[in-house]
């Protein structure tokens, strides 16, 4: 491994959030029109909304991902409006495919209801968090096939597994999940870096890298499951970060 490709390995992986969360807005948008005469649960249904995120990989070809939402009922009795995301390929497309559950089991008035123009945004929220995660995977360039990164830890089938039906340890742990776990929780924190940046140096790195952890709702939710040495990963992603942004 080359001096620069070891850098390259404790930096996050550089994905155009600005656009993602114009992208989760459209999403949200087109979502509520297509439900928009729906009370019932919406079960189990095909694609709902279909969407082509522009996305240059990282290795330089084009990894543009098709997203599409599509409703799920919901195991376990999840309330969230967003039950999980996964990144695959399908036969029909030549490109990456993020799929998204939306739950199928609340009622479609409420969904439609929190993503009215207005309404605080609380699906695009939930929709931009998922793309962040699987739209790391699809810029990573440690990843040269799309195929079905959570299937592997879960019971197989096509639905994506919930979080009490994957092997936990194996899946944080897996290096690209790392990865995309360490984008999440700078993505979490990315207001509070940005400010401390128009400050310049102001933290111990020590010190920085604690507040931050704290204040970041993936890390707190993911730590309990991670061995030694991807917590120490994470960290270090993080780590970069601030030197790169000229935190501490
Ligand atoms: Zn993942």
């Amino acid at each position: 491994m080359s001096v620069r490709s070891l850098i390259a390995e404790a930096r996050a992986i550089r994905i155009p959030l600005g656009r993602i969360k114009k992208f989760a807005a459209s999403l949200e948008k087109a979502l509520h029109r297509k439900i928009s005469n729906q009370d019932k649960p919406l079960g189990n249904t095909g694609a709902l909304v279909t969407q082509k995120f522009p996305l240059k990989g990282a290795a330089g070809k084009s990894r543009d991902p098709i997203v599409v939402l599509r409703a799920s009922p919901a195991r376990g009795g999840s309330g969230d409006y967003v039950l999980g995301a996964g990144l695959g390929k399908s036969p029909k497309v030549s490109g990456p495919v993020i799929v998204i559950d939306i739950n199928g089991s609340i009622p479609a008035s409420s969904i439609w209801n929190a993503s009215q123009p207005g309404a605080g945004g609380a699906v695009a929220s939930r929709l931009y968090n998922v793309l962040v995660h699987e739209l790391t995977h699809a810029a990573d360039p440690g990843l040269p096939l799309y195929k079905g990164r959570r299937s592997k830890y879960g019971k197989g089938g096509s639905s994506i597994p919930t979080e009490d039906e994957i092997d936990t340890k194996a899946y944080y742990n897996a290096p690209e999940e790392v990865r995309a776990f360490a984008r999440e929780v700078i993505n979490d924190v990315d207001h509070m870096i940005a400010k401390w940046g128009t400050v310049g140096k102001l933290w111990a790195p020590g010190k920085a890298l604690s507040i931050l952890l704290k204040n970041s709702a993936t890390w707190n939710r993911i730590e309990k499951y991670l061995t030694v040495k991807s917590r120490r990963k994470i960290i270090q992603i993080l780590s970069t970060e601030l030197r790169d942004r000229k935190v501490s």
